[in-house]
């Protein structure tokens, strides 16, 4: 196969404008902020699940507490009784030191119940502040999703311009270079890593590295400009210099 010396050089800028467009969708895909993003809506979940977990704790601790504060009312209710009948006299000596009697275990049970309260409210206190911190940490994650997602969007629309540029510079330049040797290229960059024509540099493939041996580079040097030369090693098109 055949091209021009001028084409062959064209093919070495279709080549550059190729692997940038290549490096700018690897960029695309491998934005830090797609991972980060990744990371917070699991943080997210995680959070969610605590909290509904917590939520329900502190709903059944809020009962306890109601139950508990019931309990030495209900107390406070009897004692208030006692002392009344026993204020008022009205009763045999014998009821009255009943009464007394039953004042003290009150008082007792009284300070047993708010005991268990106190605990019960602190118990509330403690699950209620971890509520309250996972609220804070959800607020926290979807402020830094959402300013993320910001700058991801930033990101991505300055690749995708840079892109389009890209693909309008391959487009003004592909009409420009023979058909038949766009087409060989094309077919080359598909199964070379996407680097289909490389230069030879001195005794070596810009595409591969490897040297060329010296058989074949004085074969090559006997060729005529317009031949086209394929690497052994990689069979890309090598384009002299
Ligand atoms: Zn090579």
């Amino acid at each position: 196969m055949k091209a021009t010396p001028e084409d062959q050089n064209l093919l070495i800028e279709l080549q550059l404008i190729d692997s940038q467009i290549t490096q700018a969708k690897v960029k695309l895909a491998g934005l830090p902020e797609i991972e980060q993003i990744t990371a917070i809506h699991t943080r997210l979940e995680n959070t969610a699940v605590e909290l509904a977990v917590v939520e329900t704790e502190l709903a059944d601790v809020a009962i306890e507490l109601r139950r508990s504060e019931v309990d030495v009312e209900q107390v406070e209710d009897r004692m208030k009784k006692d002392e009344s009948r026993l204020n008022s006299g009205i009763g045999t000596p014998k009821e009255l030191e009943q009464l007394q009697h039953e004042l003290v275990t009150l008082a007792k049970r009284k300070a047993d119940l708010e005991d268990g309260e106190l605990e019960i409210l602190m118990k509330h206190d403690g699950v209620k502040a971890r509520v309250d911190e996972l609220l804070n940490d959800q607020v926290g994650l979807k402020k830094l999703e959402l300013e993320l997602h910001v700058r991801l969007e930033n990101a991505k629309a300055e690749i995708d311009k840079t892109l389009a540029e890209l693909g309008a510079a391959r487009g003004e330049l592909v009409p420009k270079i023979d058909a038949a040797l766009v087409e060989l290229y094309d077919k080359v960059r598909i199964s070379a890593h996407g680097v289909g024509a490389a230069l030879l540099v001195g005794n070596k493939c810009d595409g591969c590295h490897l040297s060329i041996n010296a058989i074949e580079l004085e074969r090559i040097k006997g060729l005529e400009a317009d031949e086209i030369i394929r690497c052994e090693e990689c069979r890309r098109i090598l384009v002299r210099i």
